[in-house]
Formats: structure tokens, sequence, C-alpha cells
């Protein structure tokens, strides 16, 4: 039963690839002959212009040295609007569309010169952080070390040996999204294997909402390499932009186990980092776009050459450590409780509090 499944996945992405490989060699064409008359590294300010600034809903297509195909291909990846294309870089879309650097950087002025990227002034941010919502753990004392529960337009982090509760808290934070708003939909990157729809069933009873409904709004995806992560989490952007699923919440459990097992020795650090760091810019793009809480867990390592104080390390190095908007360390307490430490977090002091895992969900001390 789970190999059939597997292979109707292998089978799905198969096609998908064959049709972009077909995409690309015509793609190929396009471009050649969009940018073969003035292949130039120069931008100047009459390119940069787009073709009709006054038009209220200025697209892709709209920006220079764009054609049908481009655009097409563009969004097939992921680039739906004006806002994704000004904050990519030259080098991401020549390496999702095969376009030359010149054209990517002359898309890129002209999609940041359309829109408003000035400074905001401090109570225009202010502003925007009144849309900042706050997701419940379902224990007050976890609550208020983390500013009233886990916000959106953020990456939050847990961290901590087996055990420690980290998927606990993405199962919970899927079911206290819905209870912020019903319609609310919860995308959970399983890289484990450990998401749990019997696990949601008895959470949802626990908060008094309807199992069914809250399953019918998760929407999992089994990420079987650090690849296919990468590619799930891409894949977000389109679930909120072209199919207008109102996403509240993101999960990805575990964020660093695949890249942890798939590139192992110094020698292949390097390219790991700069793998994470592409991934955990994905999902600060999330985040901040979309006013999404991002939930990420990872693994402890021990620190041999650690004498005082707690042995372990998180996994990703920095990469992880700053992508994260906040970071928790989770670890086991005494009599089977768990003990929260708040590490790093913009605006709240560092502390800690103590829970229970209980079946309805978390528990106070
Ligand atoms: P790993 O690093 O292995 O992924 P983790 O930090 O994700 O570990 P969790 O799976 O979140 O760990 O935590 C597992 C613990 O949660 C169990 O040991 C148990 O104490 C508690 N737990 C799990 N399910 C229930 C339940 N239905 N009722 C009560 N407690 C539960
Ligand atoms: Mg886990």
């Amino acid at each position: 039963m789970k190999n059939e499944k597997n292979d109707e996945i292998i089978e799905q992405e198969l096609e998908l690839q064959e049709e972009q490989t077909q995409e690309e060699i015509t793609q190929e064409k396009e471009t050649q002959e969009e940018t073969t008359p003035e292949e130039e590294t120069t931008i100047n300010e009459e390119d940069v212009e787009i073709k009709n600034p006054e038009k209220e809903k200025v697209g892709i297509i709209d920006l220079p040295g764009v054609g049908a195909a481009t655009a097409e291909k563009l969004e097939s990846v992921g680039y739906r609007d004006l806002m994704s294309v000004a904050v990519a870089t030259p080098a991401e879309l020549v390496d999702a569309s095969g376009m030359s650097a010149a054209v990517a950087k002359r898309m890129i002025a002209a999609a940041r010169a359309s829109l408003d990227m000035d400074f905001k002034s401090g109570d225009e941010v202010l502003k925007i952080r009144e849309t900042v919502e706050k997701i419940s753990t379902g224990s007050d004392s976890f609550n208020e070390l983390v500013g009233g529960g886990f916000e959106t337009g953020a990456i939050t982090e847990c961290f901590g040996e087996f055990g420690s509760g980290k998927t606990q808290i993405g199962h919970i934070l899927a079911i206290n999204a819905q209870k912020l708003d019903e319609n609310a939909v919860v995308v959970y990157i399983d890289t484990e294997n450990t998401f749990r729809p019997e696990r949601i069933q008895q959470l949802a009873e626990g908060a008094g909402l309807d199992p069914t409904k809250v399953l019918k709004n998760i929407k999992v995806a089994r990420a079987y390499n650090s690849d296919h992560q990468m590619l799930m989490a891409e894949k977000v952007e389109e679930l909120v932009t072209k199919q207008n699923l109102p996403v509240k919440v993101v999960v990805v459990d575990s964020l660093t186990a695949h890249f942890r097992a798939e590139f192992i020795g110094r020698g292949t650090l390097a390219e790991r980092q700069q793998k994470l760091n592409r991934h955990m810019h994905v999902l600060l793009k999330l985040a901040d776009l979309h006013n999404i809480c991002v939930y990420v867990t990872n693994q402890v390592m021990a620190k041999p050459d650690m004498f005082f104080g707690d042995p372990t390390q998180a996994i990703g190095g920095h990469v992880v450590a700053h992508a994260s908007t906040f970071r928790i360390y989770l670890r086991k307490g005494k009599k089977g409780s768990r003990v929260a430490k708040l590490i790093d977090a913009p605006n709240m002091p560092d502390g800690e509090c103590n829970f229970y895992v209980e079946t309805g969900g978390l528990k106070d001390v």
C-alpha cells in the first residue's frame, strides 16, 4: 500500500520533470530571441521603467525583457507577483527561467521601481505589527514566555533532544491555528514520518473542535529528501497565491534531519549550509509576505568540548540560528514535565517555563 503510494508520487514527479524539460527547450529559444539584441550589464533608467505603470494591475508580464513564455515559466516556479520578483536575487531568476543575468537584473530593478519599497516610518511598522497574530501553545506560561503565542510573520524554531516535545508542538499549532480562525489552513512538511492524524483527532477533541474539519484543513507533505523538502516549501507559495488558501501555519518537522543525513563529513559542510540557507530564506519570505507562522523543529548534537552547562548544540549552525526569529530550547524536566527556554527573541527577555504534554494538549505545571 505504502509502496504503491510512493510509486505514484515518484511517477508524478517524473511527469513534472519531463514537462519542465519540454518547457525549458521552448524557453531557451524564447530567451535567446529576447536577449540577443541588447545584451548589456548596465541598467539604464529607460529599461527600468515598466510599460504601463498607470495600470492598476501590473504583473510580471509587464516587466522589461519578459515575454509570455518567460512569464509563464516564472509563474510555474512561484514568481507570481511583482513583489516575489522584487525580493529575488538575479541568480534565483536565472536558475528559475534560464534568462541571462543582465535581463534578470533589469527585471528586478523594474519590479522594485514599480513597488512601494521605500523606508517605512516606525509608526507604519507598528501598524503592520498589528496584523501579527499569536497562535496559542495551549499553556499559559509557554504563551507568556513567547509574548502571547507563536507569531505569524516569523520563524519560530524549537530544538531539543528526542521526545522533548517538538513534534507535539507542531501538532498543537495545527489545532490552535484553527481555533483562532476556523478556516485557517496549516501546511505540515513531514520529513520523519511523524505526523499523526490520530494525534490531531485527539488534540482537536481536547480543544473542542470538530476533528474531521480540522484534518481537512491540514495539508500534509511527506518530504523524502532535502531537495524534496525545499521544493515543498517553495510550493506553499502556490497554495496562497494560486489556490487562494488562507495558510496560517507552516510546520517543517524536522528542518535539519535530511540535511544532516545527506551531507556527511567536513567537506560537504559548505554546500549543506548554502542549501539550508536557501531553504530558510524561502521560509522567511513565506512568513513575511503572507503573514504566516512558520514553525521549524531542529535536533541537537553533543558538544564534546563542553565542560560546564548543557553539552548540547542545535544543528544548522549560524544559518538556522540567524534566520529563526524566535529560538526555543526544549528539554525534559522533572516528573515528566518539559522545560522551554527562550534563547533568542527580538522583543522578549530570555526566560524559562515548565509544562506537561498531555493527551488533550499542553498543560501548565
Ligand atoms: P524527536 O526528536 O524524536 O522527533 P520530539 O521532540 O519531536 O522528538 P515528540 O514526538 O514531540 O518529541 O514528543 C514525544 C513525547 O510526547 C512522548 O514521549 C510523550 O511524552 C508525549 N506524547 C506524545 N503523544 C502523547 C499523547 N497522546 N498523550 C500524552 N503525551 C503524549
Ligand atoms: Mg519529532
